[in-house]
């Protein structure tokens, strides 16, 4: 794995003119310029630099997250990944894939010449006149040529407030309470994919004062906050988790955040952290918010410890959202929204939506995503069941009788409560996942957050 790039140093902003400017400067090894890559300004005589241009622009127009670029036996595909879903976009010509491939691998400053190994690279472009685009590229040999993957890096959404993030009055005072308590630790959960690091984010910054000392390690450090110290980890480096964090503890932290929790090392530095008068706040994968106990047991957390340091767990997924544009009143049964787990008085009276696509949506019936969640604060009664070993269903159960929803009743509540009338424009795309509570009324109880990338 090539491991070149430098992510803090590329996100840093480009100061005015240093695009011309660098643009004289060709890179000795892949002969292409430094600093921002100006598609815009790219020599456009070849139609792969074209197909380039269009392709990202296409990306950037219909907000997607990744793109798939895919040799196959004969031929080549482009998919975009928008709202958690692949896409299909017009098939492009099948003999400028290699230029294509070669093009962005230049761009990203990989080795062109190293086809049987999979790399990593980072692309910054020029896409308009006053904006620019990050994408974290990699490429990995297949039996027809080499795909890439083309991550767009977003800008961190304006507003992090907690409820942009689709909690509800009752979670958000849950969390509220919870991240302002002076130590603890705080665990949100979910499977890739599902939003976790932008709550952690909002998180922060609600945090985030002069009177605070903030710490983060991830892995990378993607988005750019603010009076935050971000630490990157570098595995080949030494640098890892729990170094990372081992060395915040001497930094006289108030609030800590840990990327991921996923070694006995990090869970064991964490846990002590929150145990000696700071905040800490993480990731992990587990399916729901009860999981989570059992997992840190697993990994080697001892069970006191544990439940003393313990202050809550989140679960969370994010769910597409009907286009309110074109969504259509769904035939529906009674029976079968009460199979799906609506109460029967939930059901009177109420229409249910579904998906059937136009212009604004791209013909894909969804725009943008909703998150869903699950916060359960840790109770007495909680923490005597850790120390006791409790499994995660006696810990569901327990989350039941204390009346702690579950994500399908999140989910549910969502669908319920959709309501074209609080559809804001859309702006970012991290901002129209959050911000509707409008979400597809017939897919949602069955919804299932993708899984997905982070290498
Ligand atoms: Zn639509």
């Amino acid at each position: 794995m090539q491991t070149s790039f430098q992510p803090a140093a590329l996100l840093r902003p480009q100061p005015a003119g240093s695009e011309s400017a660098s643009r004289n400067k060709p890179n000795a090894r892949t002969g292409e310029t430094d600093g921002v890559a100006a598609l815009a300004h790219a020599p456009d005589n070849a139609p792969a630099v074209r197909l380039l241009t269009d392709t990202l622009r296409e990306a950037t127009r219909r907000n997607a997250s990744d793109l798939h670029i895919e040799p196959a036996e004969s031929g080549w595909r482009v998919r975009l990944r928008i709202d958690g879903v692949l896409h299909e976009i017009a098939t492009p010509p099948a003999h400028l894939r290699d230029a294509f491939i070669t093009r962005v691998k230049v761009l990203a400053r990989m080795d062109i010449a190293e086809r049987r190994v999979p790399q990593d690279g980072r692309l910054r472009l020029a896409t308009s006149p006053g904006r620019t685009e990050d994408y974290r590229v990699n490429s990995l040999p297949t039996l027809f040529g080499e795909k890439l993957v083309l991550r767009r890096l977003d800008a961190l959404p304006t507003d992090l407030s907690l409820d942009s993030l689709g909690l509800d009055a009752q979670q958000r005072d849950a969390v509220g309470c919870a991240i302002r308590a002076p130590h603890g630790l705080v665990l949100v959960t979910g499977p890739t994919g599902s939003g976790k690091t932008l709550s952690l984010y909002c998180f922060l910054n609600l945090l985030n004062s002069e009177s605070r000392n903030l710490c983060s390690v991830e892995d990378p450090a993607e988005i750019q906050l603010a009076g935050i110290n971000q630490v990157s980890v570098r595995e080949k480096a030494g640098l890892t988790f729990a170094v990372a964090l081992r060395a915040f503890l001497r930094q006289d932290p108030d609030i800590v955040m840990v990327g991921e929790i996923r070694d006995e090392e990090t869970a064991d530095v964490a846990v002590k952290a929150a145990q000696t008068g700071h905040l800490v706040l993480s990731t992990l994968h587990t399916n729901d918010a009860p999981a989570a106990a059992a997992r840190l047991l697993d990994i080697g957390v001892a069970p006191y410890n544990l439940a003393a340091a313990l202050r809550m767990v989140t679960a969370q997924r994010l769910v597409r959202r009907l286009c309110t544009a074109c969504r259509t009143p769904a035939p529906h049964s009674a029976a079968a929204l009460r199979s799906a787990g609506f109460a029967e008085e939930q059901i009177d009276g109420w229409q249910p939506y579904t998906a059937k696509g136009c212009a604004a949506c791209h013909g894909i019936g969804y725009r943008g995503r909703v998150g869903v969640h699950q916060v359960m604060p840790m109770s007495d009664a909680m923490r005597d069941l850790i120390v006791a070993r409790a499994g995660t269903h006696e810990l569901a159960r327990q989350a039941r009788s204390e009346h702690i929803g579950t994500l399908r009743d999140a989910a549910l509540a969502r669908v319920r409560d959709g309501s074209p009338k609080h559809s804001p424009p859309p702006r970012s795309r991290e901002q129209y996942r959050y911000t509707s509570p409008c979400v597809d009324r017939h897919a949602l109880p069955m919804a299932r957050c993708r899984s997905r990338r982070k290498p």
